[in-house]
């Protein structure tokens, strides 16, 4: 693969990466990040908040009766079930060669669902600059396989859960000024009773020095 952070000779534009941040020479205009190795990272980082947060991917959908999902692909992106043969034709429909290539012997080394009973070890995703993919082998003939348009807000585009967990920080960044405001506050009016009670009594002894 072409290092994207070094100038190519041809027709490119310059982009910076969702990732770190740094400039990369982009072919086409939909390039997010400067290299594989931050689109992973970064894939990485957006999931690890989600499981964070414990979001089911099929909230509120109704399946059918034995539907094994997926932990992060909601039903309703799923576009095929069936066997391997199938399942290569049909994937190869959103990769290029070399990135059906790269995922190939991940994808026949998956261990079907019904023996591991582990989402984690009998899936694989690959994500491109138009896709989010997810196989995930259920059974030992039959595979799933869904399909994420970038287009469609998916969660490698959109930044909808990065944008959910900034909203959280806000709040809670809120929350601890408010409370920092209030002890603020209790700590000024002790002070003021401190003074007040020290006033009275230097009052009290005032009046004691004159009655005596
Ligand atoms: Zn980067």
């Amino acid at each position: 693969m072409r290092d994207k952070r070094i100038k190519p000779n041809t027709n490119y534009i310059i982009k910076r990466c969702s990732y770190c941040n740094g400039i990369f020479y982009a072919k086409r205009t939909i390039a997010k990040f400067c290299s594989d190795t931050h689109r992973v990272y970064s894939h990485k980082e957006k999931n690890r908040s989600a499981n964070y947060f414990g979001k089911d991917p099929n909230e509120g959908a109704w399946l059918p009766p034995g539907t094994i999902p997926s932990n992060e692909m909601p039903e309703s992106k799923l576009v095929f079930t069936g066997d391997l043969a199938s399942l290569l034709v049909e994937i190869s429909e959103y990769l290029t060669k070399e990135e059906l290539d790269r995922k190939l012997e991940s994808i026949l080394g998956l261990p079907p669902y019904s023996e591991t009973k582990s989402w984690q070890d009998s899936s694989e995703q690959i994500i491109n600059n138009e896709y989010y993919l997810e196989v995930f082998r259920i059974l030992i003939a039959d595979y799933k396989l869904y399909v994420w348009p970038e287009e469609d807000n998916n969660p490698n585009s959109s930044g909808e859960v990065l944008n959910l967990k900034d909203n959280i920080i806000k709040e809670l960044t809120a929350q601890v000024e408010k409370h920092r405001n209030v002890v603020e506050n209790l700590e000024n009016e002790n002070q003021n009773q401190k003074k007040l009670l020290n006033a009275h009594e230097k009052l009290r002894e005032q009046r004691k020095r004159m009655d005596g």
